[in-house]
């Protein structure tokens, strides 16, 4: 199923002219147009799901492989020596475009810091209840 009113649905679809780096039946490979570094691509569904929690599992099991297959061949392209798969869910993980997707970002040498946190603190005694809470919720 694809959304009329979502710029990726028609960028997966081939309607809006992207910068293609792979296709195949289930996804779209492109290069991001607010790029975080030189290579910064995002595989789309051509199916369109809001987020993770939505994504088909038969497609789900595909992304991540696929995921791999890219970040391989930005290694020997473009020289980057890492990369980064960064999948946000939801307006408060930074999500802004509502058809799942997931961002491949090409590390290089030296080049700046990104995808990063620091490390906060949690007692036992939290790491213990906030397990359980979810815990409880998934065997629901
Ligand atoms: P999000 O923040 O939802 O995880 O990521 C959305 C990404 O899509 C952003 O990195 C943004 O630069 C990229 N983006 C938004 N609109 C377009 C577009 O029309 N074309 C391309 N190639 N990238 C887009
Ligand atoms: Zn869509």
């Amino acid at each position: 199923m694809t959304d009329k009113e979502c710029i990726f649905c028609k960028i997966a679809g081939g309607e809006i002219p992207s910068s293609t780096v792979y296709e195949d039946e289930d996804f779209r490979v492109i290069l991001d147009l607010g790029p975080a570094s030189k290579g910064h691509a995002l595989i789309l569904p051509k199916q369109h799901f809001k987020d993770l929690c939505e994504l088909d599992p038969a497609i789900a099991a595909k992304a991540l492989p696929l995921a791999g297959k890219i970040g391989a061949a930005m290694k020997k392209a473009l020289g980057c020596t890492g990369f980064n798969v960064v999948q946000n869910n939801g307006i408060s993980a930074g999500q802004t475009v509502f058809h799942f997707h997931v961002h491949i970002i090409p590390r290089y040498e030296n080049g700046p810091d990104m995808v990063t946190w620091a490390p906060g603190k949690a007692t036992p005694e939290e790491l213990a209840e906030i397990s359980s809470s979810i815990r409880e919720e998934l065997t629901r």
